[in-house]
């Protein structure tokens, strides 16, 4: 650690921007905002991997109600840049058919992502899917409902890292969130 707990990664420099104890809160509001939406109900969590790992961990010992939990790897790429595509790495291995999914996601940037994936669940004829991201980048939203229904925080369109959060596959074990340097 650096003054100001700056952080150096690949040779550039990262300011602490979410304490693990904001992150904390943020986890627990959004875990009650779920419990109360979804009571009388069993949602089934799908945990967009690699990133939202670390927050799904938590959000789902927050959430106290009988809820089931799978994961999914998606990675979206931009080799057509006007239409995106998103390709399944590891897909679902379970039926969504009438299920409540609760899409948890480290962040929204595009929206890109969350706009093939929702598309995706509703043909396979979910009840419903809604967004649950940890962080939502609002100005950098291509597809509105992409627009996350539960969100930690909504931040500027900054690269931010760690809590799940990767610069090329490292830093994600940091357990606070930290924004690139201006
Ligand atoms: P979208 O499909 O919404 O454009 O992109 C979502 C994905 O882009 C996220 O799941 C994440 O992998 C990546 N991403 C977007 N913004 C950031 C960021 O600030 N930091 C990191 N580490 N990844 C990001
Ligand atoms: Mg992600």
């Amino acid at each position: 650690m650096d003054n100001n707990g700056e952080i150096q990664v690949f040779g550039h420099t990262f300011v602490p921007y979410l304490s693990a104890e904001d992150i904390s809160a943020a986890v627990k509001r959004v875990a009650g905002e779920i419990e109360r939406d979804y009571a009388g109900r069993e949602p089934l969590f799908l945990v967009v991997l690699t990133g939202a790992f670390v927050f799904a961990a938590d959000l789902f010992r927050e959430v106290k109600m009988p809820a089931t939990i799978r994961f999914v790897r998606l990675a979206s790429y931009e080799a057509m840049a006007s239409t995106g595509e998103v390709r399944e790495i590891m897909g679902l291995d379970t039926d969504v058919t009438g299920k409540d999914i609760i899409v948890v996601e480290d962040i929204v940037d595009s929206g890109t992502t969350m706009h093939y994936f929702l598309s995706d669940l509703k043909a396979k004829g979910a009840a419903s899917a809604e967004v649950c991201s940890l962080l939502f980048k609002p100005e950098a939203l291509k597809f509105s409902e992409a627009e996350p229904r539960y969100a930690g925080f909504r931040i500027p369109r900054d690269f931010v890292i760690g809590y799940g959060l990767d610069y090329d596959g490292y830093v994600r074990n940091l357990p606070a969130i930290y924004t690139l340097k201006k």
